[in-house]
Protein backbone atom coordinates (compact mmCIF):
# COMPACT_ATOMS: atom_id res chain seq x y z
CA UNK A 1 0.00 0.00 0.00
CA UNK A 2 2.79 2.27 1.16
CA UNK A 3 4.52 1.22 -1.93
CA UNK A 4 1.66 2.11 -4.32
CA UNK A 5 1.30 5.76 -2.85
CA UNK A 6 5.06 6.20 -3.31
CA UNK A 7 5.05 5.12 -7.26
CA UNK A 8 2.03 7.43 -7.36
CA UNK A 9 3.84 10.49 -6.29
CA UNK A 10 6.95 9.93 -8.53
CA UNK A 11 4.92 9.32 -11.53
CA UNK A 12 2.69 11.94 -10.94
CA UNK A 13 5.14 14.67 -9.97
CA UNK A 14 7.55 14.21 -12.02
CA UNK A 15 6.23 12.64 -15.25
CA UNK A 16 7.43 15.23 -18.00
CA UNK A 17 10.96 15.40 -15.70
CA UNK A 18 13.50 13.81 -17.32
CA UNK A 19 15.67 13.64 -13.75
CA UNK A 20 13.74 10.91 -10.93
CA UNK A 21 13.62 11.33 -7.44
CA UNK A 22 16.58 10.24 -5.42
CA UNK A 23 15.82 7.16 -3.55
CA UNK A 24 14.34 7.74 0.18
CA UNK A 25 17.60 7.66 2.28
CA UNK A 26 16.09 6.94 5.38
CA UNK A 27 15.60 3.21 3.93
CA UNK A 28 17.62 0.21 5.59
CA UNK A 29 20.02 -0.19 2.85
CA UNK A 30 20.76 3.39 3.41
CA UNK A 31 20.93 3.06 6.97
CA UNK A 32 22.94 0.35 6.74
CA UNK A 33 25.41 1.64 4.00
CA UNK A 34 25.49 5.59 4.46
CA UNK A 35 28.61 5.73 1.58
CA UNK A 36 25.10 4.53 -0.79
CA UNK A 37 23.66 8.13 0.93
CA UNK A 38 26.61 10.31 0.42
CA UNK A 39 26.59 9.17 -3.54
CA UNK A 40 22.85 9.59 -3.97
CA UNK A 41 23.25 13.20 -2.46
CA UNK A 42 25.85 14.09 -4.59
CA UNK A 43 23.80 13.01 -7.73
CA UNK A 44 25.61 10.15 -8.33
CA UNK A 45 24.75 6.21 -8.57
CA UNK A 46 24.58 4.38 -5.26
CA UNK A 47 26.64 1.33 -6.49
CA UNK A 48 29.14 2.78 -9.19
CA UNK A 49 29.53 5.88 -7.60
CA UNK A 50 29.38 7.76 -11.46
CA UNK A 51 27.39 10.48 -11.85
CA UNK A 52 23.85 9.86 -12.99
CA UNK A 53 22.94 9.43 -16.56
CA UNK A 54 20.07 9.10 -18.81
CA UNK A 55 17.31 6.46 -17.82
CA UNK A 56 15.67 4.85 -20.63
CA UNK A 57 12.38 4.86 -19.23
CA UNK A 58 9.95 5.44 -16.13
CA UNK A 59 10.79 2.17 -14.98
CA UNK A 60 14.13 2.84 -14.52
CA UNK A 61 13.93 6.05 -12.94
CA UNK A 62 11.29 4.65 -10.55
CA UNK A 63 13.93 1.87 -10.25
CA UNK A 64 16.31 4.85 -9.11
CA UNK A 65 14.41 6.20 -6.93
CA UNK A 66 14.37 2.75 -4.87
CA UNK A 67 17.69 1.51 -5.10
CA UNK A 68 19.63 4.28 -6.41
CA UNK A 69 21.01 2.12 -9.23
CA UNK A 70 21.80 4.30 -12.51
CA UNK A 71 20.69 2.96 -15.64
CA UNK A 72 23.91 0.84 -16.11
CA UNK A 73 24.06 -0.79 -13.32
CA UNK A 74 20.32 -1.56 -13.63
CA UNK A 75 20.83 -3.45 -16.80
CA UNK A 76 23.89 -4.68 -15.28
CA UNK A 77 21.55 -6.17 -11.87
CA UNK A 78 18.63 -6.93 -13.65
CA UNK A 79 19.58 -8.36 -17.33
CA UNK A 80 17.07 -9.38 -19.26
CA UNK A 81 14.49 -9.79 -16.26
CA UNK A 82 10.87 -9.11 -17.12
CA UNK A 83 10.03 -5.37 -16.29
CA UNK A 84 7.55 -6.22 -13.70
CA UNK A 85 9.72 -8.56 -12.11
CA UNK A 86 12.90 -5.80 -11.75
CA UNK A 87 10.90 -2.95 -9.94
CA UNK A 88 11.36 -2.75 -6.38
CA UNK A 89 13.93 -5.75 -6.01
CA UNK A 90 15.76 -3.80 -2.87
CA UNK A 91 12.78 -3.28 -1.16
CA UNK A 92 12.93 -4.87 2.07
CA UNK A 93 10.32 -3.06 4.68
ZN1 LIG B 1 25.71 2.84 -11.43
Amino acid sequence: MKHDMVLTMLTSAHKDNTMPLPPDLSKPIFTLMPHLADRILCGKCAFCAEPLGEFTDELSKREYGISGMCQSCQDKTFGVLEEDNTFGMLEEE
